[in-house]
């Protein structure tokens, strides 16, 4: 079940368990001071939600005490990583809002630095050459049950190790001949000290390095360091590395730098009916389940740029939700309601109608146009207005017409009066039906003149108010509507392959949709709310000049409101 992230109310403004941490480490005069903290994706795929959070805890530490937060690529794995990535890594840190200034590093800028490390471990009797297979030596690792067994080569010469380095840098063993390990701790029951790799061959060309190396450090031991030659203060990294922290502290201590960064693990966040995994969205991407990796139903922070998300409502949710040190699932309707509190003050009304059903006002003539004023916000015309314009023919909602209504329905049917939002009243006379089919085909109706503005003229009751747009002036578009790309809170725990949960209707392409002529010329990513219907935005990829999608961002009904009422 979800616990909708209430267990996690510690938040970065009001403070928690890692800001705890830095007061005493400030509190003891620990790093001159200084706080420096850092985000360290890896350009191997788009950033999600998930990094989001991320990077609104390290910015917002870095803003909280008055120090600084790099953008780090920790680029070590030249088989996986693009500079595509980097660029979109770039873009989507920005528009969340935060600024790295000129602090972009690269853990490729460092190889240098990190050869030189891993030779003075070599001449401190701290590394070795293994040249078991890559089998041999998982084998010899151990496990949670099976105790290590060290290598033949554990105890070699340190001038052999060098001399085998060397040759490992030029070039002349294949990958996998050989690797060079840390020489930690075999009787460890912590299976990262059992002497592990790194540095290991790959013949591959780095996006940035080019075909300068052939050896290439491993994670653990690049990521750290790049930590220390960037003089970070706190890494803060999620909770499966925190049985690599005691590995992380050796390393610093092996080779004797001052001031080590510190570790510090927090859960990461996972969001029901989502997975937050680049390799996971990556397949989604090759297997063209979705249009790219910013397809309006990816929890990418493109994918949720293009479907209308706010940065705003992104960083209040990362805020809400906060940091926990046990993993949890936040329920996915917290992020919607995030968004419908930004989109709500922000949003200019408009009017839209998806499903289109003709109304005829027989007492309206042909060619005859009426006028209304109508605001962009309710009851607020200081925020701007636009025209409306009344004709004979309009259309309204297919499905605000019942022939045969359910009680207190408050919608069209053959005799109801109701309001046309901003308009009149106007009441149902007739129904007319195809004559093969049987569909309601047409409304005819009449409008009240003294009820201009959608006032009541003698006080009399009319309770449904209805969205509309004029038949002579109404544009056609394409709305796109979206719904949960998986039908199960928690794909990654369904039986057999994630995808099988997929929704097969998550999204649905609506053509002859019409809206008001304002919406027409809207910009590209440019936000409403269509009244009645929801949170639409102009997609930024579909959209042509004067033919704009719009993909709904999300539908007004709060699901997240009614929980927290339960919660109490
Ligand atoms: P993924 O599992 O999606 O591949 P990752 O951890 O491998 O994510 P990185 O590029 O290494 O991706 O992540 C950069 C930073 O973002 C890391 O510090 C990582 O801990 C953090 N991060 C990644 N996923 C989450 C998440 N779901 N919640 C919080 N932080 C996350
Ligand atoms: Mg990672």
């Amino acid at each position: 079940m979800c616990d909708h992230g209430k267990e996690s109310v510690e938040s970065a403004k009001t403070g928690n368990f890692i800001t705890e941490i830095i007061d005493q480490d400030l509190a003891q005069g620990k790093n001159q001071s200084r706080v420096a903290t850092r985000f360290p994706p890896e350009p191997n795929g788009y950033l999600h939600i998930g990094h989001a959070k991320s990077i609104c805890l390290n910015f917002g530490l870095a803003k909280r005490y008055n120090g600084t937060c790099n953008l780090r690529f920790d680029d070590t794995n030249p088989i996986t990583e693009e500079t595509e990535y980097v660029e979109s890594i770039k873009q989507d840190v920005r528009w969340l809002g935060f600024d790295w200034d000129e602090r972009e590093f690269y853990a490729s800028d460092y190889f240098d630095q990190l050869y030189q490390w891993a030779l003075v471990l070599i001449n401190k009797g701290l590394a070795y050459i293994d040249q078991q297979t890559p089998e041999q030596i998982k084998q010899g690792r151990g496990d949670y049950y099976r105790k290590a067994v060290a290598s033949p080569y554990r105890e070699r010469p340190i001038a052999q190790t060098l001399e085998l380095f060397e040759k490992m840098r030029q070039g002349e063993f294949k990958e996998g001949e050989c690797v060079l390990r840390a020489k930690v701790d075999l009787e460890s029951a912590n299976i990262n000290m059992r002497d592990p790799i790194i540095y290991r061959v790959l013949h591959q060309s780095h996006h940035r390095t080019g075909d300068k190396w052939c050896i290439y450090p491993m994670y653990d031991f690049a990521h750290g360091e790049s930590d220390a030659i960037e003089k970070i203060t706190h890494s803060i990294c999620t909770l499966e590395f925190e049985d690599h922290r005691p590995l992380y502290d050796w390393f610093t201590s092996a080779l004797e730098l001052p001031d080590p960064p510190r570790q510090i693990e927090f859960a990461r966040l996972n969001l029901s009916h989502t997975v937050v995994s680049k390799r996971k969205l990556l397949q989604l991407v090759e297997d063209k389940v979705v249009d790219g990796w910013d397809d309006p139903r990816m929890p990418t922070v493109s994918g949720l740029r293009r479907r209308g998300y706010t940065a705003e409502a992104i960083r209040n949710f990362c805020e809400r939700i906060g940091v926990a040190k046990r993993d949890s699932m936040v329920d996915v309707a917290l992020l919607e309601h995030c968004l419908r509190e930004d989109l709500n003050v922000r949003s200019p009304r408009l009017m839209a109608v998806l499903d289109p059903l003709k109304v005829v006002i027989t007492n309206i003539e042909p060619g005859q146009v009426e006028r209304f004023d109508a605001p962009f916000f309710p009851e607020d015309f200081s925020q701007g207005s636009r025209e409306l314009t009344l004709t004979r023919e309009i259309f309204v909602e297919r499905d605000d017409f019942r022939e045969e209504p359910p009680r207190k329905w408050r919608r069209l049917t053959k005799g109801s009066e109701v309001r046309l939002r901003y308009a009149c009243l106007i009441t149902c006379n007739e129904v007319v039906h195809d004559e093969q089919t049987g569909e309601v085909i047409e409304l005819r109706c009449t409008w009240d003149p003294e009820s201009r503005g959608g006032n009541s003229p003698d006080g009399r009751k009319v309770r449904g108010t209805l969205h509309w747009v004029s038949a002579d002036y109404a544009k056609p578009v394409q709305v796109r509507l979206y719904d949960r790309l998986f039908m199960v809170e928690n794909p990654l725990e369904a039986k057999g392959d994630f995808k099988e949960t997929l929704n097969p209707d998550s999204l649905q392409i609506l053509d002859g949709c019409l809206v008001e002529p304002f919406l027409a010329q809207a910009d590209l990513g440019e936000l409403f709310q269509f009244e009645r219907l929801g949170y639409f935005c102009v997609d930024t990829r579909l959209s042509g000049p004067g033919k704009p999608v719009f993909n709904r961002t999300v539908t007004l009904r709060d699901s997240w409101a009614k929980i927290e009422r339960k919660q109490g």
